[in-house]
């Protein structure tokens, strides 16, 4: 067979490369920052699905990680020479109250690799297995969630949205208990750290400042490297992981997210968004929408994601404080002022992302108003988020009283009125409209992971072991702002026997 090399010809230093070039920056640090942890393996590893362009990303050879070598890697069976595997310690608010100790019950931080863009991530497997910060958890994970967190999060990536990231999902083989006897999965997760508001956290509430101090630099040198030739750079630190959180809870609001558990162990240093459990995008535009079932007062419904995420970092600065100066109240009030940026970033966020939505040019000083008014209206007239707004770019050529964004109001003739107020804002910026519908479309996604797709495919790869669903909204929700016309059903909401009032986390 011409061109084909048998693996008896290739040379002893490519057999002996790794399956990935592991680099453990975090297994350097101390030992009181993780626990080293062995493989517990599982009985029969099977890959449900790779990512591929992922691995490609990471510089790794997809087709060997797809083979056994890969497999029982990425079930968490046997590791390469030079993986490391370690689960990190952290601490954490969960719905305000502390825990000081939490940390990876069930996930394993085998290594980090240096990507083609030379970023370093992690690679991590949730549901690997017993650690030493498991308590009374089992260490593993059912398919659904791990499912839902494949979907979701490279649905996220594919919007833009700062996220973690998924590398594979493999079936074990064995058994969870849940509610239910169910199959379970481990997850491998990309991430640029796993390092969270908790794992400062953790320990400042043992006052070991030695750790803290060294966690800092540690993310510095990872996160924001700029931070380490500021004047005071434990405050540039701060700064810049308040304007990244900022930043980030903005690009959730502009597209219905919401994380559903934001608690302080779930917020990545980094402004990645991470830990997806019961997280959900809003069907019908409503403020005080909630989908966990675990949030019964509703502490991190989608209007109150903002402020929540001040909180937490308030929690980041308290840690900080000792590190930002030698006078305690000096430290507080450069902490104080650091939080009180958060408003700014992100609002600038925010509002710019808005009027892009709208296919707002220019600014002018009553848009926040119209802006508002049509949210008042969607949420009275229960217009869904996601279609309201990719119908206005598809009704830029419509005549008044015409096009497909009324049909998201109850009531249309009051949107008719919000949508002449708009046409003539838009009169205003006249001879942009190929750029506005341009700026509309990518910024108005016509594709999300609706929540009653993602229990669909759940039901059908649980109960039926058919993952073709799970496939087929992959690959939608990859070009979330494309027209993609043969897959418009997965555009729709759902019907009224469809819908999903709750989600859960499944751990
Ligand atoms: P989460 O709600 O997934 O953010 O997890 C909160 C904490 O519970 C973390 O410390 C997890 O590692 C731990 N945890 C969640 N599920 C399990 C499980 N099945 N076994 C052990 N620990 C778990
Ligand atoms: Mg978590």
């Amino acid at each position: 067979m011409a061109g084909h090399i048998s693996p008896a010809a290739l040379s002893t230093e490519e057999k002996d490369a790794p399956l990935a070039p592991f680099d453990n920056s975090y297994a350097r640090l101390p030992e009181r920052f993780f626990a080293r942890t062995d493989a517990s393996p599982v009985s029969a590893p099977k890959l449900i699905r790779l990512n591929d362009a992922l691995a490609r990303e990471l510089g790794l050879d997809a087709a060997r990680l797809a083979g056994p070598e890969g497999v029982a890697m990425l079930a968490g069976n046997a590791f390469p020479p030079n993986a490391d595997p370690i689960a990190m310690a952290y601490a954490g608010h969960q719905f305000g109250n502390f825990v000081p100790q939490l940390g990876d019950g069930r996930a394993l931080l085998i290594g980090e690799v240096i990507d083609r863009r030379r970023r370093r991530r992690d690679i991590q497997l949730k549901g690997s297995g017993p650690t030493r910060f498991s308590r009374n958890g089992d260490g593993r994970a059912a398919l659904g969630p791990v499912l839902r967190e494949y979907v979701v999060s490279e649905a996220m990536a594919a919007l833009g949205i700062p996220t973690t990231r998924t590398l594979a999902a493999v079936l074990t083989g064995d058994p969870v208990y849940r509610e239910t006897r169910l199959p379970g999965a481990v997850l491998t997760r990309v991430a640029a750290s796993h390092i969270r508001i908790g794992t400062f956290q953790y320990f400042a509430v043992r006052g070991d400042l030695e750790a803290v101090r060294l966690l800092a630099d540690h993310a510095i040198e990872r996160h924001y490297p700029a931070a380490r030739g500021a004047d005071h750079p434990y405050l540039a630190f701060l700064e810049a992981v308040i304007a990244a959180q900022a930043a980030l809870v903005a690009r959730w609001m502009l597209v219905g997210f919401i994380h559903g558990v934001m608690n302080t162990d779930n917020m990545a240093i980094s402004g990645e968004t991470i830990d997806y459990g019961p997280c959900a995008f809003m069907d019908q535009y409503d403020p005080a929408a909630v989908f966990s079932s675990i949030d019964r007062q509703g502490r991190y419904a989608y209007a109150n994601q903002p402020g929540i995420a001040v909180w937490n970092l308030a929690r980041l600065a308290e840690t900080l404080v000792p590190l930002l100066d030698a006078d305690q109240d000096k430290g507080v009030e450069l902490a104080e002022a650091a939080l009180r940026t958060f408003q700014r970033h992100y609002e600038a966020t925010f509002h710019s992302g808005l009027r892009r939505k709208l296919g707002l040019l220019t600014e002018e000083a009553d848009d926040l108003k119209l802006i508002s008014d049509l949210f008042e209206l969607m949420a009275k007239q229960q217009a869904d988020f996601t279609l309201t707004f990719r119908a206005l770019g598809d009704d830029l050529d419509a005549v008044p009283g015409e096009g497909t964004a009324r049909a998201q109001f109850a009531w249309p003739p009051l949107f008719d009125e919000w949508a002449r107020r708009w046409r003539e804002r838009l009169s205003r910026e006249a001879g942009r409209d190929e750029e506005r519908r341009q700026v509309m479309r990518s910024n108005n996604p016509k594709y999300i992971p609706r929540n009653h797709r993602i229990e669909a495919l759940i039901q059908a790869a649980v109960e039926r072991a058919d993952f073709r669903p799970f496939e087929e909204l992959l690959t939608v929700l990859a070009r979330p702002f494309d027209e993609q016309p043969e897959m418009a059903h997965y555009a729709e909401p759902p019907k009224e026997h469809e819908r999903v009032l709750q989600t859960f986390c499944g751990t």
